[in-house]
């Protein structure tokens, strides 16, 4: 028998949880509920009951376990510390080291959620095959992660990857969630589309399908382009414009083989990739323009590909 490792993606609401060959294959994913109460203090725990319990039912021994990758939804310093995580309550807190304790001095490493997802779509997801990955995650903010030679870059303040809060628009009057104004994710995220779809609604009288939607979303947007709606197309264009610009930056910091794109905002498919590469080649020079753009393909697997990756890249 192979040997073994565990991804555990910490997510708000539940903890997803998944047993892997070392070699990639998901063998078993199950999920517990996130107890954000008193601090969040309770989540190790229930991770480490969990796990014990499921390995005793499926009699793995624990010695056939090399390790365990964490996820974590906020910023994680190299050393596996968490200063702060608003979403789960925690405050300067170790979360990795808590866990490895718990399982026997198991080793545990621990990276942001977006970075492991990153790592997880290059591992066996939309960036196989590649060894320098930039994950960009459109969903209810813009999320990103960064492969470099295969290595998860965090940075020195676990801030690396951030793509969704560089500032695309030195004009911009509307505050993002980060308090900054003019983030990418005021723009690309499923909250920027539509923000931005209401703007230019009110702004013109342009007949559009989108002025029949009862509470608009980004999918209304995305769809009524590909029925060639010609408002919606702009909007579409538009969005993807500055995103490419966004991306564009990244690719003059860390020139990836290929863009990942992922989150509920990509499930429109190839209508994004294509029309970011567009502008995307309008923004990068020379050889820069072989960049590929991809969707992701692991959906809300990716943290737990990404986090066992994570500790079977530090295990050579
Ligand atoms: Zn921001």
């Amino acid at each position: 028998m192979g040997k073994k490792c565990i991804g555990i993606d910490v997510g708000g609401t539940s903890v997803k949880i998944g047993l892997f060959e070392t070699t990639g294959d998901l063998l078993l994913k199950w999920e517990v509920p996130t107890r954000k109460e008193e601090g969040g203090k309770y989540i190790i725990g229930d991770v480490a009951a969990s796990i014990l319990k499921t390995l005793e039912e499926k009699q793995i021994p624990m010695e056939e376990v090399v390790g365990a990758g964490l996820g974590v939804p906020g910023p994680v310093m190299p050393d596996g510390s968490v200063e702060v995580c608003v979403n789960l309550g925690w405050h300067n807190v170790n979360p990795g080291k808590e866990l490895s304790a718990l399982l026997g001095g198991l080793p545990v490493k621990s990276g942001n959620d977006a970075n492991v997802a990153a790592l997880g779509e290059m591992w066996q997801g939309g960036g196989k095959g590649y060894e320098n990955v930039a994950m960009v995650t459109l969903g209810t903010g813009v999320g990103g992660g960064i492969i470099v030679g295969g290595k998860m870059i965090s940075g020195a303040h676990g801030y690396g990857g951030e793509i969704g809060h560089m500032c695309i628009n030195t004009h911009e009057t509307e505050y993002c969630n980060c308090g900054k104004r003019g983030c990418l994710e005021q723009y690309a995220s499923a909250t920027g589309i539509v923000r931005m779809a209401k703007k230019a609604l009110e702004a013109s009288e342009e007949d559009s399908v989108l002025r029949k939607a009862d509470s608009l979303t980004a999918k209304d947007v995305l769809d009524a382009a590909k029925f060639g709606d010609a408002f919606a197309v702009k909007l579409t264009e538009d969005f993807c414009r500055r995103l490419a610009r966004g991306l564009s930056f990244v690719s003059c910091v860390t020139d990836p083989d290929i863009f990942v794109i992922g989150g509920g905002v990509s499930k429109a498919g190839s209508i994004i990739t294509e029309t970011v590469k567009k502008y995307f080649d309008g923004y990068v020079f020379g050889s820069q323009k072989d960049t590929k753009f991809g969707l992701a393909t692991l959906g809300n697997d990716a943290g737990i590909y990404g986090c066992a990756k994570l500790i079977i890249g530090t295990e050579k």
